[in-house]
């Protein structure tokens, strides 16, 4: 078996057009290499997760290759490129301030600096977090960067421009690196997927690289996590149900239903998210979110600020059609309020349920809304809200197929919700086993304790048998059982694995009754939506967790002023 590498890793670009959601700055660097203007120093300024350190390799490497190709990149089979990818190369230094940040360090750097590479033309020295340096670590460093070698170029990464010191900023090239578009990342993702055999939904990986917020390698991490739950078929609902995060469908639903004033319907709605253990919070930000998606897709001109896969943008179009553009601009207010108060509120859940009614109360102050779908501007001129109007009308002409396309195509996504409702843990599995006692009925019953180490290996071994399509396998595998008596206890994060893994239980229980000799073995599953929650992701999930085991981290954070890296 080939050793696990994660994707991160694996498919860290190797050539400047590979970096995703870079596009500007690679070709500038590559242009710069190809005519042989190279800088002494460059500060490569951007947040975390979005390619500095990647490019400031790959700009190693294609400076030193021995046979460039004529587009500008590294021809990554002569010895030096291959060097570079193996990563043996003698030409490449890395330097992580954060955690060497003392003059002594800076000063065993300039040693080196003086030393000429004695393969290749240049030394790359790549200095990371950079702003972490000490004073006076650099200032010693100032008269290496003022007066380089002809061999060595540094190449400073930093995600705190604003730290670094005005003399180091004006030796430096500046290149300023964005954080990656969701639509980017969404695509590259596709590619990886594709590379590994695994078939994925565009709105999965909408919401990974959502979580994910600009950075790349948090997508790719998030995205390794996703597969070890779902395996080698990524779904929308497997992925909101591990990720914890609230199905956009209940926001479109929502917004329908304050459309008619339909009070009641709204307030069951957030009572089902509420049970699905949502937090009150995280849902009025949501709502928030989803007027303010409204409002961009109004507009042709707004509409690349809507950062959704494409059905779900046709979807939005849709909505944004039936209401006046008075009701989102209102609900957005009250929404916002509401998110503000939230945190002081006494009784937050209806506070969250006044806002509800108050969305349903006031379309019926405001002018009917447009019910049908987009016209030509003869027909859509008289309406009200002059300085809006004439801008979407002006777009509609020349977007034809856009309407058409809404009034055909069905939303993918139709109250999905419904099939995955939480209720009390531990709701299932009474009948546990009825089948085998049968098949021992003749024989005595056999009552051999075991250990837990033995119940995994047996839970582990019935697990290689699944082969349906429900990842029941990998939720098995992902999540072991203990040993509580003769029972068999294991707690999922939701509902869908639960029904999944329930399809198997009686076969499961027979293999474990088998296997350890033990008739009296039962298992339980019970559903602990709140596990979800604690599982940390991005790297501030992380942190925040680690704060709550242990509070004095953060203090620490503060008084030593770290930052994640
Ligand atoms: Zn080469």
């Amino acid at each position: 078996m080939e050793p696990y590498v994660v994707s991160a890793r694996k498919y860290r670009p190797q050539t400047f057009q590979s970096v995703v959601g870079q596009s500007v700055l690679t070709t500038t660097l590559k242009n710069a290499i190809a005519q042989n203007h190279l800088a002494h120093a460059y500060l490569f300024c951007g947040p975390r997760g979005v390619g500095k350190t990647t490019c400031a390799r790959i700009f190693a490497k294609t400076i030193n290759c021995m046979q460039p190709l004529p587009d500008g990149e590294a021809c990554n089979t002569c010895e030096s490129c291959k060097g570079f990818n193996e990563q043996r190369s003698f030409n490449i230094h890395e330097l992580d301030a954060a955690s060497n940040n003392s003059v002594d360090d800076i000063r065993s750097l300039v040693d080196q600096v003086r030393i000429p590479p004695q393969v290749g033309k240049y030394s790359v020295y790549i200095i990371d977090e950079v702003h972490m340096l000490s004073t006076a670590a650099f200032n010693a460093f100032l008269k290496t960067l003022e007066e380089p070698p002809a061999h060595a170029i540094f190449i400073l990464a930093t995600t705190e421009k604003h730290k670094i010191i005005p003399t180091i900023l004006s030796r430096c090239q500046i290149y300023d690196f964005n954080r990656i578009r969701i639509n980017d990342m969404v695509e590259y993702l596709q590619y990886i997927a594709e590379q590994e055999g695994i078939t994925a939904e565009e709105e999965a990986l909408n919401v990974i690289a959502q979580k994910a917020d600009g950075a790349m390698r948090d997508a790719l991490s998030i995205f390794d996590q996703v597969v070890n739950f779902c395996g080698t078929n990524v779904t929308y609902k497997d992925v909101i149900a591990n990720l914890n995060v609230l199905d956009y469908e209940y926001y479109f639903r929502l917004v329908e239903h304050f459309l008619k004033g339909e009070i009641t319907n709204s307030l069951l709605i957030f009572n089902e998210i509420l049970n699905k253990g949502f937090d009150g919070q995280h849902f009025v930000s949501g709502l928030a979110a989803h007027f303010r998606n409204l409002l961009v897709s109004r507009d042709a001109e707004t509409l690349v600020l809507l950062e959704v896969s494409s059905s779900v943008a046709q979807q939005y179009q849709h909505q944004a059609q039936q209401c006046a553009p008075n009701f989102i601009y209102k609900a957005l207010e009250i929404a916002n309020d509401c998110d503000l108060n939230y945190r002081q509120s006494k009784n937050k859940r209806l506070l969250v349920e006044l806002l509800l009614i108050h969305l349903c109360q006031f379309n019926d102050n405001t002018p009917t809304p447009e019910k049908k779908e987009l016209k030509p501007i003869s027909e859509t001129q008289p309406k009200q809200q002059p300085q809006q109007r004439p801008k979407l009308t002006n777009t509609v002409t020349t977007q034809k197929p856009i309407s058409t396309k809404i009034t055909e195509e069905k939303p993918i996504l139709t109250s999905a919700p419904k099939s995955v409702s939480i209720t009390a843990p531990a709701a299932a599995p009474q009948q546990p086993a009825t089948a085998p006692k049968a098949q021992n009925a003749s024989t005595e019953p056999q009552n051999e304790p075991f250990t837990e180490e033995a119940l995994i290996a047996a839970w582990n071994s019935f697990a290689k048998t699944i082969t349906d399509e429900t990842h029941a396998s990998n939720t098995m595998l992902n999540f072991p059982p203990h040993k509580n008596g003769n029972t068999c206890m294991v707690t999922l994060v939701n509902n869908l694995q639960q029904t999944n893994l329930e399809n198997h239980i009686n076969k499961l229980t027979t293999h474990l009754r088998k296997t350890l000799k033990n008739d009296s073995i039962t298992v339980k599953i019970t559903v602990d939506s709140a596990q979800v929650k604690k599982m940390a992701f991005t790297p501030s999930e992380k942190l925040n967790a680690m704060i709550e085991k242990k509070p004095e981290i953060a203090t620490l954070k503060n008084q030593l002023n770290l930052t994640l890296l």
